[in-house]
């Protein structure tokens, strides 16, 4: 008997182990059918090689990677793997076919409806959710067997001892893998996004102090010169495109600048109400020019130490991108500024465009935008700002729906 359960366990830790070697360092990137397919093989495996206990009955552990699926995924991933369960106990053939079918009909509506609410838990708190989630199915499943074989011997008891152990056993092991699999993947994501600012930060202060110089000088004598007498109309075009590129280049030296260290002259310890309205105010023409309405409500009493200025532009760079995103059918941009125990969480919604996975994984790297006068380089200063005062962002976004910022930052404890 031991040596069939550590089988069907060598099948569950299977997919595990192959996306350890594959796929862990495309984490963001894998395409997920290869998940699905590994799962069914392992499903597929444990009906075929079943557990057989000393006294006779046989079980299986075959809806621990129906579950896990489920609950990860929902219902759209989960019918593969449905299917395949279905048509292999069909195969398999033996009576209580229809039971089979049954019950992972009303485990695959049941369970794929909490796959939203399940993924809005902290890792911890799904590791429980799936052990009780796999108690509750072989509770269920026991009951449900009790209706065709109604004799309740002791071999039932024992045969119910043993799947519920088993199950709760195997899903705690394989749910500690998962999540540390995915701690890691964001822990690595996250390091590597911090290098990336600390090397910018230092080279952008250098490098624009430099290069702001030249280029005020120079912006000076070519506004002389547009406005000299001894020049022709096609002349003084060429002088106002120069200025309006340098303007441009000025831009984005101004931009960079943001990212050098704060400066302590600007530094304030407050609850950032100063700043939003402040932004608020400036960004809502704006807002009007795109048709977009501005919503905004605060409730913050934390205080936390940071950059005026770098505060304030980053709260530009955020806003303006949200009404950027809404300017071809307007919408609503919705502020929200509140305290969760010892954190701010500053929350910034749009109904815009929105952005497909691959697209949110890149906001923040030097130079990336999709906008034709863009520079892609707001939401690097984002990211190094939020960094400055040890907060996170999270973002979720949906193509054609909207997008939400969520950024959390820890609170000065006095
Ligand atoms: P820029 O605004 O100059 O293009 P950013 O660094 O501010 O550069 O933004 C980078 C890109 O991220 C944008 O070009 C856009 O594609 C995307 N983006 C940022 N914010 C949003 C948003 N709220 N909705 C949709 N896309 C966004
Ligand atoms: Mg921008």
């Amino acid at each position: 008997m031991i040596e069939s359960f550590l089988l069907n366990f060598l099948f569950l830790l299977f997919p595990v182990l192959i996306f350890l070697i594959f796929f862990e360092n495309r984490f963001y990137t894998y395409n997920k059918s290869v998940i699905i397919f590994l799962s069914s093989i392992s499903m597929i495996l444990c009906m075929v090689f079943p557990i057989k206990l000393e006294f006779g009955p046989i079980f299986d552990l075959r809806y621990i990677p129906f579950l896990l699926i489920a609950l990860f995924w929902g219902y759209r991933y989960t019918f593969p793997l449905y299917i395949v369960l279905n048509m292999c106990r069909f195969l398999i053939g033996g009576p209580y076919f229809l039971h089979s079918f049954v019950f992972s009909t009303v485990i695959y509506i049941f369970v794929s409806l909490l796959n939203k609410v399940f993924m809005k838990q902290s890792p911890k708190k799904r590791i429980f959710i799936a052990a009780i989630i796999s108690l509750f199915t072989m509770v269920l499943y026991l009951s449900s067997v009790t209706l065709i074989i109604p004799a309740l011997d002791k071999g039932f008891w024992l045969l119910a001892f043993y799947a519920l152990t088993t199950y709760a056993a195997v899903m705690v092991i394989n749910m500690v893998l998962i999540e540390k699999i995915i701690d890691n993947a964001k822990t690595r994501e996250y390091r590597l996004h911090s290098e990336r600012l600390n090397v910018m930060s230092d080279l952008s202060a250098s490098v624009s102090h430099e290069i702001r110089n030249p280029l005020t000088v120079t912006k000076g004598f070519l506004q002389l010169l547009k406005d000299s007498q001894n020049i022709t109309g096609d002349e003084k075009r060429y002088v106002e495109i120069s200025l309006s590129e340098l303007k441009r280049a000025e831009q984005i030296v101004t931009d960079f600048l943001a990212f050098s260290k704060p400066q302590s002259e600007n530094m304030v310890v407050s609850n950032l109400k100063e700043e939003i309205d402040y932004v608020t105010n400036v960004m809502i023409p704006y807002a009007n020019m795109h048709q977009v309405d501005v919503e905004m409500s605060f409730n913050n009493t934390l205080k936390i130490m940071y950059d005026k200025n770098q505060a304030q532009q980053c709260l530009i760079n955020l806003f303006k991108n949200a009404i950027e995103a809404m300017r071809e059918n307007g919408g609503i941009l919705s502020i929200d500024v509140s305290e969760q125990g010892n954190q701010i969480v500053v929350k910034i919604k749009d109904t815009g465009i929105g952005m497909t996975k691959e697209e949110v994984l890149r906001l923040g790297r030097p130079y990336y935008s999709t906008k034709k006068e863009g520079t892609g380089l707001g939401m690097l200063m984002v990211y190094s700002t939020v960094d400055k005062v040890n907060g996170k962002i999270e973002v979720e976004s949906e193509k054609g729906i909207g997008t939400t910022f969520l950024i959390t930052i820890p609170s000065l404890q006095f």
